[in-house]
């Protein structure tokens, strides 16, 4: 088994439904992995993508880490049984690489690390969920708790629109939502949060800072939100910023949402010891595509639960079928789901069925990317080109 050709596109990811708000730029990378293994008696294609929030990675792939994949042998790609082990693959990826400078190759290698699994699994020829159950020895399930994200700022009446989209978050079948706050005054934020709380109650409402709030005013952004008993507060200042974050937990009562930012075990594991969290509330937000693939999102896992922590803390960033696949497959807490957004990556498979804050999970082989109409037409070009 060999990888016979990797081909790698820069494309545009809107965090908007609404293509006539500028989505801040943001880009992703799409990658194909063609690999010597067949299936039908057509070559097994990987597809991948670098999650959503950031930005694409296609020159680390092209330059650094395709090449290594490309001329790895069938030996060091492969399982006892003879297919392809992710994990192998892996090792593959890094070698040779320092510790530390973390940067953005963990992103890079998160893309590629995706699209061999999901060969993996259609070499299996099972759902990525079935292939990690299987793997990591975790019970089956057939659906995951899932909540809905969005709630980012409108130009334009942005109170009346953040509502239409958390009524059509629950008309869907969520019935927890996550909102954007960060951007504007406090005294704005909450009355973003009023108007939420107005339709959702607090219990089922996170609300997400991105990172943005000084040291300062995150603690005072926490002081103000404390009253409204949130799902969870997340991200509220710099991801590194330890110190910060343990002034929160000391001061914050209600759940703290943390890790989305956090790009390896390293940095993971210097939030679990630095940053004062509690193993029986907060919430870990990692997106295993970011912090270096999924044998590093496990590693994670394992540190934390070495530590005391429950792997149902976990709700893996990202809110698509990467995503939802791991939190099946790796038995965590829920997935977060982006149904309008991040198109055309965000939410899971077409007519994916969410009912009562669950969704169900795909059966075609491998994530299923390929499976969305939207997605299909792109998938097969860049596996062509
Ligand atoms: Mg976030």
């Amino acid at each position: 088994m060999r990888i016979l050709k990797i081909n790698a596109r820069t494309v545009e990811i809107s965090r908007y439904a609404d293509a006539s708000v500028p989505g801040g730029g943001l880009t992703t990378t799409v990658v194909a992995v063609v690999t010597s293994a067949e299936r039908g008696g057509r070559p097994v294609t990987g597809y991948g993508f670098s999650s959503i929030g950031r930005f694409a990675q296609t020159g680390l792939i092209n330059e650094r880490f395709a090449p290594r994949l490309l001329a790895a042998t069938d030996r060091d790609l492969v399982a006892a049984d003879g297919t392809l082990d992710p994990t192998r693959a892996w090792d593959v990826l890094m070698k040779d690489e320092k510790a530390g400078g973390h940067g953005e190759r963990c992103v890079a290698v998160g893309t590629l690390d995706m699209a061999l699994w999901d060969a993996a699994a259609k070499v299996a020829d099972v759902p990525l969920h079935m292939l990690l159950q299987r793997r990591f020895a975790r019970a089956q399930t057939n659906r995951v708790a899932v909540y809905a994200a969005g709630g980012y700022d409108f130009p334009t009446n942005d109170i009346e629109r953040l509502c239409d989209e958390i009524r059509e978050f629950l008309d869907a079948g969520y019935t927890m939502v996550k909102i954007k706050i960060g951007k504007k005054a406090l005294a704005e934020d909450l009355k973003r949060i009023e108007a939420a709380l107005s339709i959702v109650s607090g219990a089922r409402l996170a609300v997400d800072a991105m990172n943005r709030y000084s040291p300062r005013a995150a603690l005072e952004a926490a002081h103000a939100i404390a009253p409204y008993a949130l799902r969870w507060f997340e991200d509220a200042s710099d991801p590194l910023d330890f110190d910060t974050h343990a002034r929160l937990c000391a001061s914050y009562e209600p759940a703290l949402g943390i890790g989305e930012a956090t790009f390896s075990l390293p940095d993971a594991r210097n939030l679990l010891r630095y940053a004062g969290m509690r193993p029986a509330r907060d919430r870990l937000i990692f997106d295993p595509a970011h912090c270096y693939g999924l044998p590093e999102y496990v590693r994670i896992i394992e540190t934390f639960e070495s530590a005391g922590w429950n792997r149902q803390a976990f709700f893996p960033h990202g809110g698509h079928l990467f995503s939802l696949h791991v939190a099946a497959g790796l038995g965590l807490g829920g997935s977060e789901a982006n149904p309008r957004i991040f198109q055309p990556f965000g939410g899971f498979e077409d007519g994916a069925v969410v009912e009562d804050g669950f969704a169900s999970l795909p059966s075609i082989p491998g994530i299923g990317f390929e499976g969305r109409a939207a997605l299909k037409p792109l998938l097969v070009d860049l596996a062509t080109q």
